[in-house]
């Protein structure tokens, strides 16, 4: 059958409107280009997207695609690594179904959407002291619609296994549009009688492997873990027990068989302790040796790197030894806490030390100390994107498994082979189970570094299959880039029944075509663009973006954005909607490991098209002798103003100028506003004051517009905490540090306002801020300046500006605090997105924790974005509020009295969205009060 006419592509997109409405349909040209591109190296642009809200919206998807022969492709995250979830026809995301159905902790099982990203569901499972076994390195962003399609595993598989082991039962939509409950039935259940009476599919599955049990069983992988072709050996093994296992068919399809709508999976306790060990090897013939004797100690992970992923991800940056020939990190766990495991570190240790090594094993039993360990190794394949600007780490042969005692054979031919190439190579991977992740780096756009990919393609899987009697694949599926090798892993025989399994189950190839099994070339479809990008595509930056968080939807998230913004018919005009919204909250930048600033690349892009309302308002605010009377005069007002029914009024009446700002905008008559300041900061600070160019202190305080107008004592009390740390600040002449000026495409006068507080700031030691985004904009005027005459001053402020938070942690003054007439408050921390930017987090957190009169806890999502971002609560002022929904319920569950913060555009949101249900203060305030109650102002001595 032929499938997808490409003269019919709107009519798809308009076909499924019919059927779903517009808000789940989409097919404009951002969101194609965002769903065009996994975090594989291929591209392939479909034709439109639904995002799947119910079991209804996916048998009507399939149904339909059915009728018409239009290929059907599922995703979740889009975080394979093999082209699996792109396609040409409808790609069924499945995002937004992405809740706990069922949880049953006593029986240790969980009911789970496919849209439920993994980290979520562990960190609520964590409450119940329970954990879903299976870690893909993706965990933050993968979802487990995906993780089940492709049967994923990750570091700790030598404990808990791959998901294929721990999948109790699943819903699957087939291509005739019904239902399949697929579990595990008795081949005398009656109800899997029924079941045979109505599938045909089923029947002649059964029969097949009934027939072939002998076939399929020979030809069965001889290693720990396999995810190439279907998992006929899992349903053979199954009618050796009497029974029909259909998980283990579906797990690993890759979306090929049908469409998963939930899965039941198996839980296990969460260890009472564990420890992680970094050892550095001299020698990497020492590890292979090593490894089976460390794997008498049942360690929960056991990951390896080679010297060349040492040195890409840099040596000194991570403490690694610069002769270390390989790193192990081993994982421990102990059900019975720490005792058990020093005894058991210490023989870890002893094994270790009979081999020569590059430094003692470090040994982490702490989570903080363990978190880091792992974040490097977890972030590694991205983290190669920073390496070279034309070479990058292309995943072709990345998933090869051996058995763990011939891994070091395997890691040494490898690295012969590449060294004979010329290629650099990250070879890494789950050593424990013999898998190995090889990452050459490569420009594929030059013709001997593509001759020599397709050449290492051939060559390293045959070698893996014939010298080494490995698999091809472990965990990350076949997609599109090993379908093509999967008939030469398995041979004709088995290969043609796994064409006899999909034809049964979708006789018109609709459900996900190219995929698993196929006999495309590999190199069809690469995404010669993108690879030679600055972006892994690896969606990291997707986990942490407030927008994809509420629509789910890729042309709604920062990965897409990338996609969008540096495609080549990018145009803002079609691309608007999704350019204007981005929060700029910089939440992507500070966690992707690839450098890229996706925000920065917005930013440009807004640029090109500055809001001219806001314009207007930005230069009307430079000029302070006309804008100052107007705020004052709102201020003096605003008890009569800001009333709800006059409220109404002004809503009413502000809408059109709003609209202007942003189709989305509006100032809503029952949101808090902040109260102004009938007398502004500087006025109410005389002493402090500065004429330009007249330095009395060496320590400036920048407070930035909100700490000014505002009359929310966040400006006082930062000055007080100066005073308190021996400090009298000079409050000199300052402009908007420029970022919401930079957030409506002002690039121009932003850089005008920057100028001037490079000068006004240029003599001072220090420049204290008590705002989190004028914090980061004034770390960020190099980036402003690159290039131009003002960079050399610009970088020389960066380094001289400090938060009030890392003033005070690293202050050599220790004025006395004490518990407030309130007496002990638990306190939690909601850390700004622009200060985590600025790489002030442990501060913040560690000033409040010392104080008496606070018990500190630290919140759930507490680095996620509330959703005010300056300006954007009133750009767009509802998904603001589905951005803090997140925020309200982690603020919540922490049962705090106090929520502080680090910046007063926050502290707008928090107020809004709390309504005095919890306190809100700025980290000063909270200090100002401790100081305080020690000078007995308001005081309980401890
Ligand atoms: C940095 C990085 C590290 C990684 N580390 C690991 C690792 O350690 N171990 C590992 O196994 N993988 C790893 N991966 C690969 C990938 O993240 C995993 O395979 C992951 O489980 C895919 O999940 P996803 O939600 O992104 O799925 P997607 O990419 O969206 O989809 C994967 C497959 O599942 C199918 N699918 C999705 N939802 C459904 C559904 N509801 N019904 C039927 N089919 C469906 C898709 O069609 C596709 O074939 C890594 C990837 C990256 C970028
Ligand atoms: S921007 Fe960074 S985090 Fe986001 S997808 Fe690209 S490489 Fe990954
Ligand atoms: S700045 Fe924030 S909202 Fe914008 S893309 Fe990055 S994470 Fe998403």
């Amino acid at each position: 059958m032929t499938l997808i006419l490409p003269d019919t592509s709107r009519a798809v997109a308009r076909d499924l409107r019919r059927l779903f409405g517009a808000d789940l349909v989409k097919d404009d040209v951002p969101t194609k280009t965002a769903y065009a591109v996994d975090a594989s190296i291929y591209r392939v642009e479909p034709q439109a997207v639904v995002l799947v809200e119910s079991e209804h919206h996916i048998a009507a998807t399939v149904t339909y695609a059915v009728q018409r022969g239009i290929p059907l492709t599922p995703r979740a995250a889009g975080t394979n690594l093999t082209g699996s979830a792109i396609g040409p026809g409808i790609i069924l995301d499945v995002s937004r179904l992405n809740r706990i159905l069922e949880l049953n902790a006593d029986e240790r099982w969980v009911r789970v959407q496919p849209g439920m990203v993994l980290a979520e569901l562990n960190k609520q499972l964590a409450r119940h002291e329970l954990l879903f076994g299976p870690d893909p390195s993706s965990g933050d962003m993968c979802k487990l619609g995906g993780m089940v399609a492709n049967n994923s595993a990750g570091p700790h598989t030598i404990r808990y296994g791959a998901v294929k082991d721990n999948v109790q039962a699943m819903r699957v939509c087939l291509a005739s549009g019904e239902w399949l409950s697929a579990r595990a039935y008795g081949l005398d259940d009656p109800q899997f009688a029924g079941l045979l009476s109505t599938h045909a599919s089923l029947r002649g599955v059964l029969s097949l492997v009934q027939d072939q049990a002998a076939v399929i069983t020979s030809k069965r992988p001889t290693v720990s873990k396999n995810s190439c072709g279907y998992n006929l050996f899992g349903l053979a093994d199954g009618l050796t027990r009497g029974q029909f296992d259909l998980p283990k068919l579906f797990v690993g399809s890759e979306g090929t068989l049908g469409v998963v709508s939930e899965a039941t999976l198996r839980l296990v306790d969460k260890p009472k302790a564990t420890m992680a060990a970094l050892i550095h090897f001299l020698r990497l013939e020492d590890v292979g040796e090593a490894v089976p004797q460390l794997l008498e100690l049942k360690p929960s992970a056991l990951e390896v790197m080679d010297a060349n992923t040492l040195n890409l991800i840099g040596r000194s940056k991570h403490g690694i030894p610069p002769d270390a020939a390989a790193t192990l990190l081993a994982e421990l766990d102990s059900d019975n806490g720490h005792r058990d495991l020093q005894d058991q570190a210490a023989r870890m240790a002893a094994i270790c030390r009979q081999y020569r090594l590059a430094s003692d094993p470090v040994l982490a039993f702490d989570q903080d100390q363990r978190d880091q360990l792992w974040k490097a190794r977890k972030a590694l394949y991205p983290t190669l994107y920073r390496f070279d600007e034309r070479k990058k780490p292309i995943n072709f042969v990345d998933d090869v498994v051996v058995s763990a005692d011939r891994i070091g054979g395997l890691i040494r031919y490898l690295e012969d082979f590449f060294h004979a190439q010329r290629v650099s190579v990250a070879i890494f991977g789950h050593i424990g189970n013999g898998n190995a992740h090889i990452v050459p780096l490569l420009d594929v756009n030059d013709r001997q570094d593509f001759e020599k990919m397709v050449q290492g393609y051939h060559e390293i899987h045959q070698t893996v299959l014939d010298r080494f009697g490995g698999s091809i694949c472990g965990e990350h599926g076949d997609g599109r880039v090993r379908v093509e090798y999967v008939r030469k892993m398995f041979g004709p025989e088995l290969y043609g029944m796994f064409e006899q399994v999909k034809r049964l189950f979708d006789p018109s190839g609709v459900l996900n075509p190219g995929i698993k099994i196929s006999d495309r070339p590999f190199t069809d479809h690469i995404d010669y663009t993108r690879l030679s990008k600055s972006c892994a595509t690896c969606g990291k930056c997707n986990s942490v973006c407030p927008v994809y968080d509420v629509f789910q939807s890729e042309d709604m998230s920062s990965r897409g954005w990338f996609e969008i913004v540096t495609a080549k018919d990018y145009s803002y005009l079609n691309s608007k909607r999704v350019v204007e919204a981005c929060l700029n909250c910089k939440s992507c930048r500070t966690i992707c490991p690839a450098g890229v600033d996706v925000s920065e690349l917005i930013l440009r892009k807004r640029a090109e098209y500055p809001n001219r309302i806001a314009g207007w308002i930005f230069t009307l605010h430079a000029k302070s002798a006309v804008f100052e009377p107007i705020l004052k005069l709102l201020a003096k007002s605003q008890s009569i103003w800001d009333r709800p029914p006059i409220r109404r009024i002004i809503e009413w009446l502000t809408w059109p100028l709003l609209r202007s700002l942003s189709e989305t905008a509006k100032l809503p008559f029952d949101m808090v506003l902040p109260r102004l300041a009938p007398r502004h900061l500087r006025e109410r600070h005389p002493g402090l004051v500065t004429k330009e160019g007249l330095r009395r202190s060496p320590v400036a305080y920048f407070h930035g517009c909100a700490a000014n107008y505002f009359d929310d004592g966040v400006g006082d009390a930062v000055i007080a905490v100066l005073h308190k740390h021996g400090v009298t600040p000079d409050l000199p002449p300052q402009r908007c540090s420029g970022t919401p000026i930079e957030t409506y495409g002002h690039r121009r006068l932003a850089k005008e306002g920057a100028r001037f507080n490079l000068k006004s700031l240029a003599g001072y030691d220090t420049v204290v801020t008590g705002c989190a985004s004028c914090t980061l904009m004034l770390k960020d005027y190099p980036m402003l300046f690159a290039g131009e005459p003002e960079q050399m001053a610009a970088e020389a402020l960066a380094k001289r500006v400090q938060h009030i938070s890392e003033f005070v942690a690293q202050s050599a003054a220790h004025p006395p605090t004490s518990v407030g007439q309130g007496g002990r408050k638990r306190v939690t921390y909601h850390s700004s997105c622009h200060l985590r930017a600025a790489g002030v987090t442990r501060e913040p957190r560690q000033v409040l924790a010392t104080l008496p009169g606070v018990e500190f806890t630290d919140m759930q999502d507490a680095d996620r974005c509330a959703g005010g971002a300056g300006t954007y609560l009133v750009k767009d002022y509802d998904t603001s509020q589905k951005i803090f929904d997140r925020k309200r319920r982690a603020i919540e569950q922490s049962r705090a009295d106090v929520v502080a913060t680090s910046c007063p555009a926050c502290m707008i949101q928090l107020k809004n969205g709390l309504r005095g249900r919890v306190d809100v203060k700025h980290v000063a305030q909270v200090l100002q009060e401790a100081y305080e109650a020690a000078d007995g102002k308001d005081a309980h001595p401890r």
